[in-house]
């Protein structure tokens, strides 16, 4: 358990997360495996980590700021040979803005009438505030100010007599989107949301049973990919085997259509379909839709390569690394502050003057969320002596915010959502600018064009404000209220 003090919930302005759910059940040094995973899921969340097992007879933990290497790895004070036992689960927590509140490092854990039980969560309830409103008045005290905790409350709050029909009974009130891994005494659970907005894969090594938010997490111990956890499942995994359960109501599936476009790692197959191959197909739509004559194709790295190259080969024209990134900084969305983040992007990107110079250059990214990437890159192409300079985007322009788990700023912060295409485009300082069409989208990741989101079992409302589940806390304001409430009370 940690033992930072509390930083008080003014510190969160929101309590959108974007994570990584891992979890063991029934192998020899769960805690290992668990931190190897975790270690794999690293892109979902650098701003902490944590992992919970447990040793037949009781509960170990340990959560921190940072990565899983600074908790889990070698120089780590033997973290992971404390966390004992056969079972265990973890989670990676995206950064938000504001201060990292130690109490809201998941795993959750909480004694419940029925035992222990600890909690991770990827994903963003859309009436937390509602239901935390109402608990705080009916008594309940709450420990953190994540989203997650509700859950918590509710399970204990459960008049249901098993252990699962409690999580059913608590996941029936909330709204949003989660994929959850919890751990009892007994059994590890994994739940995705009706809609299954976020990724959740099952998968084995030996008789031991992998939850996983992505697949690049099973190879990395070995384990054999069995399934996804389909939207709208249960799965109850124990010494039994693993039972499969569908408690909620039949909603279309809506996965988020950015997991392929930006979040998800290249190497990861997500729900049957290879990330870098819907990436490399974005870019060749790209490419098809909106060529432009050029000398050279170059990726923002690393996240434009596969939509970079993918391009290049539809448009026969040579792809180099005209962009080198410093590894060794963060994502730029993890600085705090406007003035920070601009210095990130300086220290994180350099022009490859030799491959530049001279150069028609059509520059290809995943997205543009701020503009404040692009501003800096296209800066620093034309210091290198590009000719010209064509920005050409993977994804449709990124007009309205996510609440269903992905980090994005508030809408007047959305570069997309306040100009046009030319006006961006000026702004940004490109001779052209281009973003694939959302039809272009769904053609590139195998779909008919004309179909309607539902059909598409896409969550696309980034790109077009189509939010497919109740924006209950937006809506009411209760998210303001409820911020107050915390504020007064810390
Ligand atoms: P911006 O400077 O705000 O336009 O950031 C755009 C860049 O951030 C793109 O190159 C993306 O690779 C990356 N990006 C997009 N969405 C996110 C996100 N939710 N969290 C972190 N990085 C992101």
């Amino acid at each position: 358990m940690t033992t930072e003090p509390y930083v008080g919930a003014e510190g969160d302005d929101h309590l959108n997360e974007e994570c990584a759910v891992f979890g063991v059940f029934g192998g020899v040094d769960a805690g290992a495996l668990t931190a190897l995973g975790l270690h794999a899921l690293q892109h979902r969340g650098q701003e902490a980590t944590g992992i919970v097992t447990f040793d037949g007879e009781q509960f170990h933990a340990h959560r921190g700021n940072g990565h899983v290497s600074e908790n889990f790895g070698a120089h780590s004070n033997g973290n992971v040979s404390r966390l004992k036992g056969e079972s265990a689960i973890g989670h990676n927590r995206y950064s938000t803005s504001g201060e990292t509140n130690q109490r809201n490092i998941q795993p959750l854990f909480a004694d419940f009438e029925f035992g222990g039980m600890a909690i991770c969560h990827n994903g963003n309830l859309t009436n937390a505030f509602q239901l935390r409103h109402d608990l705080v008045r009916r008594g309940c005290l709450f420990q953190s100010t994540t989203d997650t905790e509700t859950i918590v409350h509710l399970i204990a709050r459960s008049h249901q007599s098993t252990v699962d029909d409690r999580i059913v009974d608590a996941l029936h009130q909330v709204e949003g989107a989660y994929s959850l891994v919890c751990l009892t005494q007994r059994a590890m659970i994994g739940v995705r949301d009706p809609r299954g907005v976020r990724p959740l894969v099952l998968g084995r090594l030996g008789d031991t049973h992998i939850l996983a938010s992505e697949t690049c997490a099973l190879d990395i111990i070995g384990a054999e990919f069995v399934r996804d956890v389909e939207a709208g499942e249960m799965v109850v995994i124990n010494a039994e085997g693993v039972t499969s359960l569908f408690p909620f109501r039949d909603r279309p599936r809506r996965f988020c259509i950015f997991e392929y476009i930006y979040f998800a790692r290249p190497d990861s197959i997500v729900e049957g379909t290879s990330v870098y191959r819907a990436r490399q197909a974005i870019g060749a739509e790209l490419a098809s839709e909106a060529g432009v004559p050029a000398d050279v194709i170059i990726p923002v790295p690393d996240s434009g390569v596969p939509a970079a190259l993918g391009y290049a080969t539809q448009a026969g024209i040579p792809f180099d690394l005209g962009i080198i990134r410093n590894h060794y900084v963060g994502r730029t969305f993890i600085e705090p502050s406007d003035s920070v983040r601009h210095l990130g992007v300086k220290l994180k990107h350099n022009a490859n003057r030799a491959m530049v110079e001279g150069q028609r250059v059509v520059l290809v990214d995943d997205s543009i969320v701020r503009g404040t990437t692009s501003t800096k890159i296209v800066e620093m192409i034309r210091a290198a002596g590009a000719r010209e300079v064509h920005m050409r985007i993977a994804s449709p322009p990124t007009t309205h915010s996510c609440f269903y788990g992905v980090d994005t700023p508030e809408r007047d912060k959305l570069m997309a959502a306040r100009m046009s295409v030319d006006e961006m485009a000026a702004a940004i300082g490109v001779d052209s600018l281009a973003f694939i069409s959302i039809d272009g989208l769904y053609r590139a990741m195998g779909q008919a064009a004309g179909r309607s989101a539902d059909d598409s079992g896409f969550c696309d409302a980034c790109f077009t404000g189509d939010y497919p589940i109740a924006l209950t806390d937006q809506d009411s304001d209760a998210g303001t209220n409820q911020l107050s409430l915390l504020a007064a009370a810390s």
